[in-house]
């Protein structure tokens, strides 16, 4: 059994260049038993509603940036994000996570209050991924009853992220500071990376991996690249480079090895299985992510005229489907895998007894 204090970034390269497929089972059958052990057989559903599309940033990844006149941009109502929450409790799902671009047109206070009464209103834990936004707001929205917030620190390796997430003018973008203040303010705190990033090394992602642990994450998203035509490192006009064989490669296989490292080196966070790698493998990319360490899905409650709009990588699973059927398909993956449909909540990983 490898204990917590042997995973370190030799063990993580190893894992992760790993090709023969005896052994990655023997990984992935390690990980399910890590999850069922420390987080149990209930697979907890989050609704998701993307609440806006509008973005400040010029990530050289997403399909959301700024400069992408492609897409027609849209924010939701607050009466039609309470239509959402509603729709979450009637599906049964404990938690609603509001997420969009770097929009200051969701203000502080506007955002307080949609939180305040969903948390009056319905039993909902709610999660918030909206971007890199001041602390007050952060503040703000705690104090109004946001439980949770997601912020995915995409790499950890300075140089590439300074080049495919650039700074604001005037402004230092430092996720790892706020993931700190995140953690002050009493949220829950989620993190992650996008695996295969184009300039993406083994050494790095491996680092990603110990950062996970560093900062006892208590949620953790990883996806894979997926890249987008209008976007510079979709078109090719940013093309970071790695040497010679160092380029992780942005593939199905290698999701599932984060996964289950992910879940290795933090046994009781809360790990989705995303919606980017259902992209890869729409059949059963879901189940096999729940098999290999994940405890959590998403399914999406934005919209259908909103959702086809949230485009941050070309053919996204899902984006035609309504909440009804994303509901429906969601329980019946979960049940064919024989685990349960988590109630509630779900569980806190830094909960009342304070133990990792
Ligand atoms: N704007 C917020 C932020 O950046 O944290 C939240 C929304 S953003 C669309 C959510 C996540 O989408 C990002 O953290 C990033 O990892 C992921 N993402 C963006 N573009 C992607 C792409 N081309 N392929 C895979 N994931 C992508
Ligand atoms: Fe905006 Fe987030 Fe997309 Fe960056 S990843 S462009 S911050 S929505």
């Amino acid at each position: 059994m490898i204990g917590r204090g042997g995973i370190n970034l030799e063990f993580m390269t190893g894992w992760l260049r790993e090709d023969n497929s005896a052994r990655l089972e023997e990984l992935y059958k390690l990980a399910d038993e890590v999850r069922q052990r420390h987080v149990g057989d209930a697979v907890h559903l989050r609704g998701l509603v993307e609440i806006s599309n509008y973005c400040v940033r010029q990530c050289g990844y997403c399909g959301l940036r700024f400069e992408n006149r492609r897409i027609s941009r849209y924010r939701m109502s607050a009466d039609e994000i309470l239509a959402c929450a509603r729709e979450a409790v009637a599906y049964g799902y404990g938690t609603l996570v509001l997420q969009s671009g770097e929009d200051y047109g969701i203000t502080r206070d506007w955002l307080a209050d949609i939180v305040r009464r969903v948390k009056t209103e319905t039993p909902l834990a709610v999660t918030l991924s909206l971007g890199e936004r001041p602390f007050e707001d952060l503040e703000a929205w705690s104090r109004a009853g946001a439980d949770r917030y997601l912020l995915r620190f995409e790499t950890s390796d300075p140089a590439l992220y300074e080049l495919i997430h650039p700074a604001l003018p005037g402004r230092a973008s430092d996720r790892f500071a706020i993931l700190r203040s995140l953690r002050a303010l009493g949220y829950e705190v989620g993190s992650g990376v996008m695996i295969g990033i184009p300039g993406q090394s083994y050494a790095s992602l491996a680092r990603d991996l110990l950062w996970f642990r560093e900062l006892d994450l208590d949620m953790i998203g990883v996806g894979p690249y997926l890249p987008h035509p209008a976007t510079p490192l979709g078109d090719g006009s940013l093309a970071p480079g790695t040497a010679g064989g160092e380029q992780v490669p942005n593939t199905e296989e290698m999701t599932y090895k984060v996964l289950a490292l992910a879940r290795l080196v933090c046994p009781e966070a809360n790990i989705p299985s995303t919606t980017a790698l259902a992209t890869l493998n729409l059949e059963s990319g879901r189940e096999l992510g729940l098999q290999r360490g994940a405890n959590v899905v998403m399914p999406n409650l934005t919209p259908a005229a909103y959702r086809i709009n949230y485009e941050i990588y070309p053919a996204k699973a899902c984006i035609k489907e309504t909440a009804s059927a994303c509901h429906a398909c969601m329980h019946w993956r979960i049940e064919g895998l024989g685990r349960e449909v988590g109630k509630g909540q779900g569980p806190r990983p830094h909960g009342e007894t304070g133990v990792d």
